[in-house]
């Protein structure tokens, strides 16, 4: 009876969970502007059910698209009669995500600290809940859980305020997750609050930093999408709120800020990976980051993470026109690669949104910027393909230890400035 219940339970566990059989993520290098034009006109085929994982605007980077099995022979037909070069970069995508369960089953171990808290694994949105309440249990002068505001779902949105005194000091956000499949960066979230907590009045340069400022950390910003790649799809990137009208759910929030709203680098198509939103602000999760800054009135460095393609990005994303402070925003994110390199010798490009990968209207960082948060940073964590968003927990530490590097640079900058 118990096999029998055991049985029946992983039969559902299987049915409900998306499946990516036979699915590949191919590597595209379209060699000029007008191969450029021809993969992203692949976009507009919806009936292939394309996801693009890395979309180039330039013939020097590449494209990288996850393929169902059942749009395969089509898209290299298509690709091949074009004289388009691709190659396979991921092989069968399932049994990575397969490997990648059995790893997290391996792991999994209910810590009752964060002391034994395993760092090198990824955890459910529970158990970051559960994290975050230690640290903050543990380091009651240090660390405060704040409810900023509640996702489309009904889920509460925390962030962790690392203060040690002081009314409205001048403050550093760091936001990972904000793309719920983007699994390494709640995971460095994660191993960037212990790190604060475990340096400080240990490490001469986050203690000077705590001394002056104040920093916030949200880790899973959004929640509703976090819990979707646990339960049901590993590869939903946006949020989970039903759009009036169409049969898609969610909206991209990396397109639904009130920086040229709707403008060209954003999807007014509700079923698209970068749907910008009825309206700006429209989602939850965006609203409540808004209130927050405004409210704050104080917050001087802004990052928001990502992953992944191994990048430093900051404003503008919607236009061509060069920040007004782009020559000094440029070397410090030379300054701060540097660091991150420093470490495992990982190589990271730097520059402007629109120059580095694409135009997108409606991002994190225009809006911060615009609002006059001026060290405001994107970055785009490992790797550059091999595994994409299903980057081995093996590599979580390795990846935090060196963002951190990068994240001290930005900080202590952002204190002096
Ligand atoms: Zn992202």
């Amino acid at each position: 009876m118990r096999e029998l219940l055991v049985f029946s339970a992983l039969l559902v566990a299987a049915f409900s969970r998306e499946n990516f059989v036979g699915h590949q993520v191919l590597r595209i290098s379209p060699a000029d502007e007008a191969q450029v034009a021809t993969v992203l006109a692949l976009e507009q085929l919806e009936h292939l059910q394309l996801d693009f994982w890395q979309t180039s605007a330039e013939p020097r980077r590449p494209t990288d698209i996850r393929v169902p099995f059942a749009s395969l022979q089509a898209v290299k037909i298509f690709l091949e009669s074009n004289n388009i070069q691709y190659s396979i970069m991921i092989e069968d995508l399932q049994s990575l995500l397969d490997e990648e369960q059995k790893e997290m089953q391996r792991s999994r171990s209910v810590a009752r600290s964060t002391s034994t808290f395993n760092y090198a694994a990824y955890h459910t949105l529970d158990e970051i809940h559960a994290f975050e309440d230690m640290l903050v249990l543990e380091n009651p002068g240090l660390v405060s859980k704040i409810q900023i505001g509640t996702s489309f779902e009904g889920r509460p949105l925390n962030i962790l305020k690392f203060s040690t005194g002081g009314t409205n000091r001048p403050a550093f956000w760091i936001d990972t997750g904000i793309h719920s499949r983007e699994w390494v960066t709640q995971a460095s979230g994660i191993w960037f609050a212990k790190k604060i907590v475990e340096d400080y009045g240990r490490d001469p340069a986050v203690t000077a930093i705590l001394d002056k400022m104040d920093i916030f950390l949200e880790i899973v910003t959004n929640p509703d999408g976090f819990a979707f790649t646990h339960t049901k799809n590993r590869m939903w990137r946006k949020t989970r709120s039903i759009v009036d009208g169409s049969r898609c759910i969610g909206v991209d929030p990396n397109r639904n800020w009130d920086a040229a709203f709707g403008e060209a680098g954003a999807s007014g198509n509700p079923c698209s990976e970068t749907y910008h939103g009825p309206r700006a602000e429209s989602e939850p999760e965006v609203k409540a980051i808004v209130d927050f800054v405004k409210a704050h009135r104080n917050i001087k460095g802004f990052v928001s993470i990502h992953s992944y393609s191994q990048l430093l990005l900051f404003p503008y994303g919607f236009t061509n026109t060069r920040a007004a402070d782009f020559e000094e925003l440029n070397t410090l994110a030379k300054a701060a690669v540097d660091a991150l390199s420093s470490r495992y010798g990982t190589q990271y490009k730097y520059g402007s949104i629109i120059t580095t990968i694409y135009q997108a209207s409606g991002g994190t960082i225009d809006w911060t910027y615009n609002q006059g948060i001026k060290y405001s940073y994107t970055f785009e964590l490992r790797d550059t393909g091999r595994y994409g968003f299903t980057l081995p927990a093996n590599q979580i530490i390795p990846t935090a230890e060196e963002t951190w590097l990068a994240l001290l640079t930005l900080m202590e900058y952002t204190r002096d400035h």
